[in-house]
């Protein structure tokens, strides 16, 4: 590590300013892997931000559709899925749909928000998950199928994105000239993972993962009948929590979580434990 005491170091922030930053690719994916459990946070009190990172202008079977109109209807329909999950704020970064890639652009975007809103907990797509497919012996008439190169883009953007660039204060100099300063995220939450060591109760907020996928109409339809389906995976996951876990929920979402930064309070609160035992 840099010598933190160097004459012309500047120091690192690590104090949130938002409990999470939620970063999907696509308008909807966030609310799929982590939506209750956003709206359970905000819930609780906690300053919510998500973002998209491309336009969503792929995802119609109709090639006629005006790009710029379609885009800003799916903002829309982010908007109002966000705001019923209690966020405060939704940025839209408008990277072409179907067609992201890990460049710098992206990254810099990703780094300036980050020190921005100085999120504690960054959520975003496992971009190590490829394929997510059945054994065909055991069911064969499922399809498998595998990962969208844009949420798996945009897993590798975040990751670059926090480490090193947020908190490093010779990465992005350029963006201290807009007074934002190098910031530690302390929790990474990767959804859609075959990685998971993490569930969360979201018994209480599973209704309103429902009801903000709905405001998707453009992927649903009107009458969506997402709800049950919804309910059937909140419920599976739960199960899993149960067994590999012992936790008892009714409705959960699960994470690969992994701790970036613990603040020095809590790493001596954690020795002070581990020396009483
Ligand atoms: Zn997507």
């Amino acid at each position: 590590m840099a010598d933190q005491n160097a004459p012309g170091a500047i120091p690192v922030v690590t104090t949130p300013e938002y409990e999470a930053m939620v970063i999907a690719a696509h308008p909807d994916d966030a609310e799929f892997g982590a939506g209750a459990t956003s709206a359970l946070w905000a819930k609780q009190g906690k300053k919510i931000v998500w973002v998209v990172m491309t336009d969503g202008t792929e995802g119609s079977d109709i090639p006629s559709l005006v790009d710029k109109e379609f885009m800003l209807t799916r903002e829309q329909e982010q908007r109002m899925s966000c705001e019923l999950l209690g966020g405060q704020k939704v940025e839209f970064l408008r990277f072409p749909d179907g067609h992201l890639t890990n460049s710098e652009a992206a990254r810099k975007a990703i780094v300036r928000l980050v020190r921005q809103y100085r999120p504690r907990v960054v959520i975003t797509h496992d971009p190590s998950q490829l394929f997510l497919a059945p054994d065909p012996d055991e069911k064969p008439n499922d399809t498998g199928y595998y990962n969208h190169a844009d949420h798996r883009a945009t897993g590798t953007i975040v990751l670059d994105a926090l480490y090193p660039g947020s908190g490093n204060p010779r990465s992005y100099r350029e963006l201290l000239l807009e007074g934002l300063q190098p910031y530690r995220v302390h929790e990474l939450y990767l959804f859609f993972s075959d990685k998971i060591n993490t569930y969360i109760d979201v018994s209480e907020t599973i209704d309103l993962k429902e009801k903000a996928l709905q405001c998707h109409v453009t992927q649903f339809g009107p009458q969506s009948e997402l709800a049950e389906r919804l309910r059937e995976w909140a419920a599976g996951t739960a199960k899993e929590a149960k067994e590999k876990k012992g936790l008892d929920m009714q409705y959960a979402e699960a994470f690969h979580r992994i701790k970036l930064f613990v603040p020095p309070q809590e790493e001596s609160k954690i020795d002070l434990s581990e020396a009483q035992q």
